[in-house]
């Protein structure tokens, strides 16, 4: 190696260097320095920050192994789902779809939540009756108070999932700001036919934690391909982004 292409070599290495720990820096701010494995993973979010101390002091955490199921004749969900997403955003622990303000809502309990975003898990996050899901869909919702409201959606493999092919073209490969999406994209889309669900009371599942959460699991799956489900998993790190089930503690599962 003569003198010139040796210093070359060594601004390469360092630059190299630099610009892969700007990247690394960007990306750890957009987490909050939360994560899903090591010392930044699930176990640890209640002691990074006070802020995340619930995710550790909760009683009433989220996921939960659905089980301890109470019959209650529950109404049905009323889905008022009619515009299209307009954003996807890849915040470095999913990918998610975001809704214009007072275009898509749900209405529970006298109350209308609107559809603010939704974003995804892989593998799923609630597992009913002990099954594993591969991939969970989260609908958020939020009433004028700001309770939230998350219908759960899971999706198990199978046949490539037409709702989401679009989208998936459109996938951000690195974790930054909103891009306008170009596909369309209906939330309705995505929902299974049958429309049964069991509820519970849980929270945020990821920090801070928030108890206080409306959860509304559908019953039924819908299909996602195996590639779906790897091409999701790459963006958010090559390992799954879904917090382990937590203690059900006193609550019941409503069905
Ligand atoms: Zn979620």
């Amino acid at each position: 190696m003569n003198r010139t292409s040796f210093f070359a070599a060594i601004v390469l290495i360092f630059g190299g260097f630099t610009l892969a720990n700007a990247e690394e820096k960007d990306v750890e701010h957009l987490n909050s320095h939360w994560g899903y494995a090591g010392a930044t993973g699930p176990e640890n979010w209640g002691s990074l920050s006070p802020k995340y101390s619930t995710c550790s002091q909760g009683a009433n955490q989220s996921p939960i192994n659905l089980k301890n199921f109470t019959e209650a004749n529950l109404p049905p969900i009323e889905f008022i789902y009619n515009s299209q997403a307009t954003e996807i955003l890849n915040n470095g622990h999913t990918v998610q779809v975001n809704f214009p303000p007072s275009t898509a809502a749900i209405r529970v309990d006298d109350t209308t939540f609107e559809l603010k975003q939704v974003h995804f898990h892989a593998p799923a996050e609630n597992q009913i009756d002990s099954r594993f899901f591969d991939m969970e869909a989260h609908f958020v919702h939020a009433d004028a108070s700001g309770n939230l409201a998350v219908v759960a959606l899971m999706m198990q493999n199978g046949e490539s999932n037409i709702a989401l092919e679009g989208l998936w073209g459109e996938l951000p490969a690195k974790a930054d700001g909103p891009h306008s999406l170009s596909t369309r994209f209906f939330a309705q889309q995505m929902l299974p036919v049958e429309k049964d669900y069991y509820r519970f009371s849980g929270s945020l599942t990821t920090p801070p934690c928030t108890e206080g959460v409306r959860w509304l699991v559908l019953k039924q799956p819908v299909p996602v391909s195996a590639q779906q489900v790897k091409a999701f998993t790459a963006l958010v790190g090559g390992h799954g982004n879904n917090r382990p089930v937590q203690p059900i503690n006193a609550r019941t599962v409503l069905r």
